[in-house]
């Protein structure tokens, strides 16, 4: 049963890609390379960087985009967010990731600075919202872009519908992919694209997968993005709170599940929140009967 064929047949090899946060500590950047070394040879489509959230600045993302661009041979995306920033201060933004090898954008408005839950107020002389980021990317250069998607409203969204709208400006000022946030409900996100395609909207909705480390710290986490957990997250996490190993396991057969249950539903691309950790990751996709390929390291220089 495919639910959407632009997004992909069954038939299609599956495919996937990591997100990565810039490390804020030594200890951090070690987890970080070690996890990027772990997972480059799972061959991802590309890997994402995140930016500016939890009060960092552009440098650890440059930094770390530059470093995937120039050492490794994945296809490396650097998020992009407009918050706190004048038009001119985001160009310069673009300049320096352009300057590293930069060709693919995910482009967001970001969070509040005064934190989720606050309201929004975008920069004056800034791009208000993430469709006018798009818009403004497209003029700067020829760069693939990516933007946000959220299968359950964005927590700012009245409605369903308003929450579409955005993403339709979006698509219409140039984005060419929606990595959504993350959801453990398969119906919602099958209920989602199709009224998504019903608006008109044809790019590739990205389901993104957060294998989970830890229930309870997602469930504070998720509360504030708007995502829902369900019930059945409990009963299979139930007792395992002093056991991680068991709780690994259980971790990447439940996100294995979920993807397997999409596959069967006519997606066949997937963006992996990684935390910036591998093990977890890997044993998706092993449980998947994915293997790394040992490709070689050579060609690094690769940018998405
Ligand atoms: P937009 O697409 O501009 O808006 C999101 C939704 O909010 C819209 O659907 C719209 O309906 C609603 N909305 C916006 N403004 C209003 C308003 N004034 N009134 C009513 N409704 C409104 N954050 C970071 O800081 N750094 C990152 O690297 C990062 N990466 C992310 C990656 C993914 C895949 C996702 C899903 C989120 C990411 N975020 C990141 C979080 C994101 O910045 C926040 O969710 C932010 O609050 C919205 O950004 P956006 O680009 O989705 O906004």
């Amino acid at each position: 049963m495919a639910i959407d064929d632009r997004n992909g047949k069954t038939a299609e090899p599956l495919r996937y890609s990591f997100e990565f946060f810039p490390p804020k500590s030594e200890d951090m950047a070690d987890q970080l390379w070690k996890t990027v070394d772990d997972l480059t040879d799972w061959a991802p489509d590309f890997v994402s960087v995140t930016y500016g959230a939890g009060g960092t600045t552009r440098e650890p993302t440059l930094s770390t985009v530059r470093r995937l661009i120039a050492e490794t041979p994945l296809r490396t995306a650097s998020h992009l967010t407009c918050v706190g920033a004048t038009k001119e201060e985001v160009h310069q933004v673009v300049e320096q990731f352009r300057a590293v090898g930069v060709k693919h954008f995910v482009a967001l408005r970001g969070d509040p600075q005064g934190g989720m839950g606050t309201p929004y107020q975008p920069h004056p002389g800034g791009y208000a919202n993430a469709a006018e980021l798009v818009a403004g990317l497209r003029e700067l250069g020829d760069f693939e872009i990516s933007v946000s998607a959220y299968p359950e409203k964005h927590p700012e969204s009245p409605d369903a519908t308003s929450d579409i709208d955005m993403l339709k400006r979006k698509v219409d000022n140039g984005a060419c992919r929606a990595l959504t946030q993350f959801f453990f409900d398969n119906d919602i996100f099958e209920r989602y694209l199709e009224r998504v395609r019903a608006a008109g909207i044809s790019i590739p909705i990205v389901p993104g997968i957060m294998p989970i480390q830890n229930l309870t710290q997602l469930k504070r986490f998720a509360s504030m993005c708007g995502a829902s957990i369900p019930g059945f997250l409990d009963e299979r996490f139930a007792g395992l709170d002093e056991q991680p190993q068991a709780r690994a396991e259980v971790a990447a057969v439940v996100a294995a599940e979920q993807i397997e249950d999409l596959v069967r539903r006519g997606i066949s691309d997937f963006h992996l929140y990684t935390m910036n950790r591998s093990a977890l990751v890997a044993s998706t996709l092993g449980n998947l009967g994915l293997r790394p390929q040992n490709r070689s390291r050579e060609g690094a220089g690769a940018a998405a």
